[in-house]
């Protein structure tokens, strides 16, 4: 079996229809994966590899083996779903917690860092107004407080709120 990944919580292998879920999971500080092209056997080799909870609304993905017989984690994403619902859902489901946000181009830990450190990939009149800059650690993308950020933040808060839902 897997060992437990990071002590921070569970990692997670969206399969190829759940992009807007993975960028969703990392900005509430989990590292998703996710890929376009990724097929169903791959997929579930990297979920056992790498230790991480595999979900999919894909139903014949769950009578894979490894599945069935619990060596890989997973979460059956029910179909029809609207993005913010899909997030609601897993939140609920597996109890997870809003932690400090990852990438949510690729799931990499954010680091704070100075408006000076970082001002030649921040748009001028951005740097005018945000107060907080963060850089990717894994691929350098730089994000800041902006209009993005406050729908990041909105749905962070209620994603607190659905931790307890039942
Ligand atoms: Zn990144």
């Amino acid at each position: 079996m897997a060992a437990e990944r990071d002590p921070g919580g569970p990692a997670f292998a969206c399969d190829a229809m759940c992009g807007g879920l993975a960028r969703w999971l990392r900005a509430l500080g989990y590292d998703a994966t996710f890929s376009p092209r990724i097929d169903d056997g791959e997929l579930v080799r990297q979920a056992r590899g790498e230790g991480r909870i595999l979900i999919s609304s894909d139903s014949r993905l769950f009578e894979r083996r490894a599945i069935r017989l619990g060596e890989v984690k997973s979460c059956f994403l029910p179909r029809g779903m609207k993005m913010l619902d899909q997030v609601r859902f897993v939140v609920s489901r597996l109890g997870l917690t809003v932690r400090d946000p990852r990438c949510m181009a690729c799931g990499g830990e954010l680091e704070r860092v100075d408006a000076a450190e970082v001002g030649d990939r921040v748009p001028a009149r951005s740097l005018v107004w945000a107060t907080e800059f963060f850089e990717c650690r894994r691929c350098g993308r730089v994000f800041w407080n902006g209009t993005h950020w406050r729908r990041i933040d909105a749905v962070r808060r209620a994603a607190g709120e659905w931790t307890a839902a039942p």
